[in-house]
């Protein structure tokens, strides 16, 4: 017990240590998310006052507890910045039809501002076919051809929520993005293109990387900014990365395995313990130790992922705006 102790002590002092030398600034996702739903909070408000009430509806088939963590934490915010929103769980056999034909009754509800259609859908049912039957001025995920078209020509429109909460993040820390070689490392049409293509209308000049690229060190090394969203465990190497680069971490992978955890985590004796306690920790695609080499990083958890629902409910105050208000005069702060 004592020598449990004595290594419990030696591993927090080493932690305050380690804490001591990291150079990167953390561009904290919690903290944002903070200061938009404050926002979100004064735009109800004002839509209320206007006669509108933004609505989200949650269509979540079958039982899947990863799933259904995520749409009861979606439901939990949109209490919290006093938006109604609706769960539908249809069961885990529903054919496309009947999906189709659930989507098409929400397509129709004027009191529903966004649809979210949580993923992934059971193997029977097309889910690209659900997808885009969603109607794109509710398609609060951004996942719809129209809104990633509008994207395309920097259109407005609804944007995927993970790459607008990034953008969030490199905006509101002042992370100067205009010229900067920016490097997303991902093709995903759920994050990387869209990330890409939101740095280049920044005016960034991006860099697409994927499992093909070669020689990613010296690419990475280039990056004055780096988005990371592969799904690779401390994929991103710390000495990968330009002492002035801002690293945006999209990465969550839950590690099970020891001797990876302690691998990855062996600067890190406290997170090691909490591995041990809880038996898996996530990490991102970026080597914790980067947060000794970059300027400025996201950390895993607490950085993109809270800003993930976030840009969630601001799509659908969006599209309560867009959709019920277009012809009528607005108030200047709600038309952003
Ligand atoms: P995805 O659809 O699996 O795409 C992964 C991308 O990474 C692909 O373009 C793939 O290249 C590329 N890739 C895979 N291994 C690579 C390697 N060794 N070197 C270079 N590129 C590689 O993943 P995703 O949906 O975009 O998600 C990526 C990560 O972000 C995952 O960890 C996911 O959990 C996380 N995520 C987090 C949030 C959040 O809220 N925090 C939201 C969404 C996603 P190819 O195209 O060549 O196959």
């Amino acid at each position: 017990m004592a020598c449990e102790n004595r290594a419990s002590n030696a591993g927090q002092l080493w932690s305050i240590c380690y804490s001591l030398i990291m150079t990167a600034r953390i561009l904290d996702g919690m903290k944002i998310r903070d200061e938009i739903f404050a926002e979100l909070k004064t735009e109800v408000a004002q839509l209320a006052a206007q006669g509108v009430g933004p609505g989200l509806a949650a269509v979540l088939v079958g039982e899947n507890p990863a799933s259904q963590v995520y749409v009861k934490s979606k439901v939990a915010a949109c209490e919290q910045l006093g938006m109604a929103s609706w769960l539908h769980t249809p069961a885990a056999n529903s054919t496309t039809e009947y999906l189709l034909q659930l989507v098409d009754d929400l397509n129709r509800d004027d009191n529903v501002d966004g649809i979210l259609v949580q993923l992934p859908l059971p193997a029977q049912v097309d889910s690209k076919r659900v997808l885009e039957a969603v109607s794109p001025a509710k398609d609060v995920d951004g996942f719809h051809p129209v809104n990633m078209g509008m994207l395309v020509s920097n259109r407005p429109g609804l944007v995927a929520c993970t790459p607008a909460g990034c953008m969030e993040i490199l905006r509101r820390n002042h992370v100067a993005i205009e010229g900067a070689n920016a490097v997303v490392l991902g093709r995903s049409d759920i994050v990387g293109k869209p990330m890409a293509l939101l740095l280049l209308h920044a005016n960034a000049t991006v860099t697409i990387c994927h499992s093909k690229s070669r020689d990613l060190p010296e690419i990475i090394r280039g990056a004055d900014i780096l988005v990371a969203a592969i799904g690779r465990a401390g994929f991103v190497q710390a000495d990968w990365i330009k002492p002035s680069a801002a690293v945006i971490d999209v990465g969550t992978n839950k590690v099970t395995d020891r001797a990876q955890a302690e691998s990855l985590l062996i600067n890190f004796p406290q997170r090691v313990e909490k591995f041990l306690a809880k038996g898996s920790v996530l990490i991102g695609d970026v080597h914790p130790d980067a947060v000794n080499t970059a300027a400025a990083l996201t950390p895993v958890p607490g950085g993109v992922g809270p800003m993930t629902i976030t840009m969630l409910m601001s799509n659908t105050v969006k599209a309560a705006r867009l959709r019920r208000l277009s012809g009528r005069s607005q108030p200047a702060s709600v038309a952003r």
